[in-house]
């Protein structure tokens, strides 16, 4: 074991991806300033210091086969040759599309390969594009290959890694992940979000799985503007005992950013110290349940001011710090109505899945 305990992984300064179009589309928001932000943000607060830094390296396309059709891997690397067009709902293709997304993909492999050999027992890629919406078959929602997936898929191939678990803590619900692993046992994915009342259905309490994998999808639906103390209690009341029943080898986080209340596609009301909180957690039971350790992988986040300060305070909590004081915890109101709806949301998680555990 090195001296450091907790890896990051970041993205290459060169040019990446980007879809042009101005705001307030939803596609300018995740553009190549919040890694760069992000990763600077790290170097200036001195919180790189003490922690292992790695490169992503660019990954191969047979990673994204992994998990993807060979009609989707066709269709991003053709695109990208063109260097525009459509590839499915709010996701464009630009002359860095291919390069950008394996680079991510690559990310993610280094994070995972870091806890898996034991040079660190965290890990943090700091990488885009994200990757929780896309499916088998279909990009969407800003993502093209899903980087988590292919890297659970990835340490599923480890003879000490039988179970993975992935806790998807974005804004939104990571439909790709969950629809690649709807019917496995080996994985179980757990995501707490906002849910989306002009989705009905999508990323609803009683989405369980499917055949084998009945028990292991786990999805929280949030109402909107939930404040810090609802996640508190979505960590306690159903993530924490959904990995104590289901004893990973391996967890994983998509680490979205975008339930902050100053993030522009986002509506929900946490700041940096919710994110400690979840990293505190995570590395507690990750060493409880004698996992390998967390691997954690960026998912969305678009105000490129806040997503330093929440990865801060995961690393921070992951390290078994203090939570740092920083600048985006403000006093906010919370919302009794939205607290108490939340509590008969967890409820109803629990009904629906207690019965399969
Ligand atoms: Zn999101």
């Amino acid at each position: 074991m090195s001296k450091s305990k907790i890896g990051v992984v970041a993205n290459p300064r060169e040019p990446l991806h980007f879809a042009s179009f101005p705001k307030p589309n939803l596609e300018a928001f995740e553009n190549p300033l919040r890694t760069q932000m992000a990763i600077h943000y790290l170097e200036t607060s001195g919180a790189l210091e003490r922690l292992e830094r790695y490169d992503a390296p660019k990954a191969s396309v047979e990673d994204a086969l992994l998990v993807h059709s060979p009609y989707l891997v066709d269709t991003v690397s053709l695109m990208s040759e063109i260097g525009s067009g459509q590839l499915g709902e709010s996701a464009y293709a630009s002359p860095e599309l291919l390069r950008s997304a394996l680079l991510a993909v690559g990310g993610a492999k280094r994070a995972l390969q870091a806890v898996i050999t034991g040079e660190v027992q965290h890990s943090f890629a700091i990488v885009r594009p994200p990757g929780h919406h896309a499916s088998f078959s279909n990009p969407m929602g800003l993502c093209y290959f899903n980087n988590v997936a292919i890297a659970a898929t990835i340490a599923l191939g480890d003879n000490n890694v039988n179970r993975v678990s992935i806790v998807d803590i974005d804004d939104h619900h990571g439909n790709g992940t969950s629809e690649i692993f709807y019917a496995r046992r080996d994985v179980q994915y757990i995501s707490v979000h906002e849910y989306d009342y002009e989705n009905f259905g999508v990323g609803h309490f009683n989405e369980i799985g499917w055949g084998e994998g009945i028990g292991t999808n786990v999805n929280i639906p949030l109402v909107e503007a939930t404040p810090d103390s609802s996640y508190e209690e979505a960590c306690r009341r159903v993530i924490t005992p959904a990995l104590k029943q289901f004893k990973p080898d391996l967890i994983m986080v998509s680490a979205g950013f975008d339930a902050h209340f100053s993030d522009p596609v986002g509506n929900m009301n946490v700041d940096s110290k919710t994110f400690w909180k979840y990293g505190r957690e995570l590395a507690s039971l990750s060493a409880s349940l004698g996992c390998r350790g967390t691997v954690w992988v960026l998912e969305g986040g678009y105000n490129p001011l806040a997503i330093g300060p929440c990865i801060h305070a995961c690393l921070e909590g992951l390290g078994g710090q203090e939570c740092p004081k920083l600048y985006d915890q403000i006093a906010r109101e919370e919302n009794e109505l939205i607290v108490e709806s939340n509590r008969e949301v967890f409820d109803q998680v629990l009904g629906a899945l207690e019965p399969h555990w």
